[in-house]
């Protein structure tokens, strides 16, 4: 199944749809071009 994740950093927040298995996986944001990891749990730091 897809998880929905987002790129961690508060002036992103790109929003992706990914596979369960790249979970814990880095890769590297298509919008702003920093790398980060694929959590479940990652959410623009907004987030309550
Ligand atoms: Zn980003």
């Amino acid at each position: 199944m897809t998880v929905r994740v987002f790129c961690p950093h508060a002036d992103c927040g790109q929003r992706y749809r990914v596979d369960e298995t790249q979970l814990g996986a880095s890769t590297v944001c298509k919008r702003c071009g920093r790398e980060f990891t694929v959590s479940a749990s990652a959410a623009p730091a907004s987030a309550a």
